[in-house]
């Protein structure tokens, strides 16, 4: 009898054997494809697993094999080269093939629901129910959250009608009344007629000479778009769709999460008049399977996606996008830690198409490689549009009389441009009101009792909250140690600051951008909704707003505080303050009036910061890889973090001591290739409860860096602490915490 060879979602790096369902014959067990999914006992669960291949013989006797208990798919989920990209990160990143393949699947694959039959009938808005505002029809409270529902998301079906508790009666309220119409068809697919669609715009030279040069017929090639905030990287890369669209082929283009906003979104509806699926965070399972289904079949020539959507299966793909290249974004951060600007990068090699990284502030790595000549590097020195590059004022505030973070020259500059009609971009980089509770009379200072780190106080919800656990407790009116009623807000957050503006402009208003703000869905439209109508407003916030978005009337904007990431003790930390702050900087006089840029600092003469604002930003980053190389820091040298942590104290560093000296003891100890840092506790040594320590493995190059960490993982899978402490394997990290 043929054996089942599956990939199960688990952490073991191994693959399962099992005895095909007994209803099918040899013939069709033969038969099978792989890449289809089959329902699995696996201890006292059943998972989904994926199949590999259909075999011949087990290291397993029969006897022990169990057999599967359902075949999912009649048509693999996963083609061949899917296959094999997860293959090959799941060794890159040293980590289970059946979890890789799990996480590259839908929320309801994953589950093992079938796919979605397309052609059953749908529900959308009629042009009546679209003119009817947010928060209609209140007195029938039932149609009124079908409404909501339906201004969210553009269709729905009897599925949504259960998994949103709405009784059909409601529906057919609607119908009744014509705000609602019925229509079968893909519903993944804006289903609306787009005839007068954009034209695209007549580029400039440097646009042009880019656009030239990416070929879509010469197979794989890496592009490095590096292009000033402004200079219409995104209007080249709307042209080279274009091609693809007339060449039938299909683009993906992956963004980081918070640039995916519908402002972005709306400008590639806006000009293709073809089908265009968006992967983000924001859909329900069932949309998420809709797009990717098609994706799947290829009716979406467009895909845009946030991270995971590196993995959604074209038909033919003709070219990669990945905008903001450099953005954290894209690397995950748990579990499986994958960068999806690397894993596209190999994927356009697989699928031999071009890829192209677009950014004003392209990472080192991506950098070094363009200046190697391993990517061609495209640039756009200048804004398109005429819009001039903002200019930049360094304010010293060594002894200046500050308000609330701000000083008299910063406010004066605010004032000027609110009196001038204009919007002004107050960027600080730290949610809540203050980050630290202190008592005045006894020095007290609020800890998460959990993490090694200072509770954030939240002002509005009365809380004091952890930005590292779920933690949060009410805010004391009094110390806890002493009593006194003197506690001390230190320092500033968005809250806070958004709250000193108020005061300051009392006329104005002020608008917060930050994760506490814009939770809800939605939130970010309907706020930057008012910023769009171009009337003079403060906008304060965090990174948010640092990322993709295009705000015509901003003329000024002002950086709270640039000194934190000149004294970071991550090595990244001067990359990325460098990319926060030209990428903010950025969001300056964008359209027909100049923008400049203000930043508080102590430290004005401060070389890091000098270099920043006086030279384009490639100087600056030329700089960092000089340093990058003496210390032979990536792009000139490689590294991987192993990680483990429990909630006993010593164990984490005893298992990470273990693995080191076992593959130590194997490695001649002169000239050794690969460099053991560690075990040491981690940056952050507790965690939600947990204490962490590990171990940073660090190697000139790949090849032995990949060998030392593959021993390592096998040895850690051995090891008995390995199935009692969490741990996990970092390949290259880009934070180090
Ligand atoms: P980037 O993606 O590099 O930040 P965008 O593509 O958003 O830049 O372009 C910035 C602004 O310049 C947009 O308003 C865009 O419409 C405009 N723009 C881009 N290219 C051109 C062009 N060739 N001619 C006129 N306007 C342009
Ligand atoms: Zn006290
Ligand atoms: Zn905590």
């Amino acid at each position: 009898m043929p054996i089942l060879s599956l990939a199960m979602p688990t952490p073991l790096k191994r693959s399962f054997d099992y005895l095909p369902p007994l209803e099918l014959s040899e013939a069709e067990v033969n038969c099978l494809q792989p890449g289809i999914r089959i329902l699995a006992p696996f201890g006292n669960r059943q998972l989904v697993g994926i199949l590999l291949e259909v075999k011949h013989s087990s290291d397993i006797p029969d006897s022990k094999l169990k057999a599967v208990i359902r075949i999912l798919d009649s048509e693999a989920i996963f083609a061949l080269q899917m296959m094999e990209l997860c293959r090959w990160a799941a060794s890159y990143y040293q980590h289970s093939l059946g979890d890789v393949l799990s996480n590259a699947m839908p929320a309801l694959l994953r589950k093992g629901k079938d796919l979605i039959n397309q052609k059953q009938s749908r529900w959308r808005l009629s042009t009546d129910g679209k003119g009817l505002p947010a928060g209609a029809l209140k007195r029938a409270p039932k149609q009124a959250q079908l409404l909501g529902l339906l201004q969210q998301q553009a269709s729905i079906d009897k599925g949504d009608l259960t998994t949103e508790n709405v009784p059909r009666s409601a529906l057919n309220s609607l119908l009744k009344k014509g705000l609602v119409e019925s229509f079968t068809g893909d519903p993944a697919i804006d289903q609306e007629a787009r005839a007068d669609t954009e034209p695209a715009l007549e580029l400039n030279d440097e646009q042009q000479f880019a656009l030239d040069s990416v070929s879509l017929e010469n197979g794989y090639r890496c592009y490095l778009l590096d292009g000033v905030t402004g200079s219409g990287k995104t209007e080249v890369y709307l042209q080279l769709i274009a091609k693809c669209l007339q060449n039938n082929l299909q683009t993906l283009v992956l963004i980081p999460e918070i640039g995916l906003t519908p402002q972005t979104v709306g400008r590639f509806r806006r000009r293709f008049n073809c089908d265009i699926v968006v992967l983000h965070s924001g859909l329900t399972d069932r949309e998420r399977l809709l797009a990717w289904q098609a994706a799947n079949t290829g009716r979406a020539k467009i895909v845009i996606g946030t991270r995971s959507a590196v993995f959604t299966p074209l038909q033919n793909t003709g070219l990669i996008i990945i905008d903001e290249e450099h953005d954290n974004s894209f690397k995950q951060q748990d579990g499986f830690r994958y960068s999806a600007r690397d894993i596209a990068i190999k994927r356009a090699h697989q699928e031999c198409c071009p890829i192209i990284l677009g950014s004003a502030t392209p990472s080192l790595e991506t950098l070094h490689n363009a200046i190697n000549n391993r990517y061609q590097h495209l640039q756009l020195t200048q804004r398109a549009a005429n819009a001039k590059p903002p200019s930049y004022e360094l304010l010293d505030i060594r002894n200046a009389p500050m308000s609330e973070g701000f000083s008299p020259a910063l406010l004066a500059a605010i004032s000027k441009e609110i009196n001038a009609g204009n919007q002004v971009l107050v960027f600080i980089n730290r949610r809540g009101f203050s980050p630290m509770l202190m008592c005045h009379d006894c020095g007290f200072v609020a800890q998460c009792p959990h993490c090694d780190a200072r509770m954030t106080v939240h002002f509005q919800q009365r809380l004091l909250r952890c930005h590292h656990c779920e933690r949060q407790e009410r805010l004391p009116r009094h110390c806890p140690d002493c009593h006194s009623l003197h506690l001390d807000f230190r320092g500033s957050g968005t809250e806070r600051s958004e709250q000193a503006l108020h005061g300051l402009f009392p006329n104005t208003s002020v608008i917060r951008i930050d994760r506490d703000t814009t939770s809800r869905k939605m939130a970010m439209q309907e706020l930057l909704a008012s910023v769009y109508t171009g009337a003079p407003c403060i906008l304060v916030g965090t990174q948010m707003l640092a990322k993709g978005h295009h705000f015509p009337d901003v003329t000024l904007v002002a950086v709270i505080d640039a000194d934190g990431g000149l004294f970071s003790s991550d090595f990244r930390g001067p990359e990325k303050m460098g990319q926060l702050l030209v990428q903010v900087a950025g969001r300056a006089g964008r359209a027909s009036k100049a923008g400049k840029v203000m930043i508080q600092t102590h430290h004005p003469e401060h070389p890091l910061i000098n270099s920043l604002v006086n030279n384009p930003y490639q100087h600056y980053a030329k700089q960092l890889l000089k340093e990058r190389e003496n210390s032979g820091l990536p792009p000139f040298g490689h590294l991987a973090l192993i990680r483990a942590e429990s909630n006993n104290p010593q164990q984490p560093e005893e298992f990470l001591r273990a693995l080191r000296m076992q593959i130590e003891s194997n490695t001649p100890v002169e000239n050794p290739e690969v460099r053991f840092l560690g075990p040491l506790p981690a940056p952050m040594a507790r965690r939600a409860g947990f204490f962490r320590a590990q171990l940073l493995l660090q190697a000139d190059k790949r090849k032995p860096l990949h060998h030392s960490l593959k021993r390592l993982c096998d040895a850690g899978e051995q090891h008995a602490l390995g199935k009692k402490l969490r741990w996990s394997v970092d390949v290259d990290p880009v934070d180090m915490l």
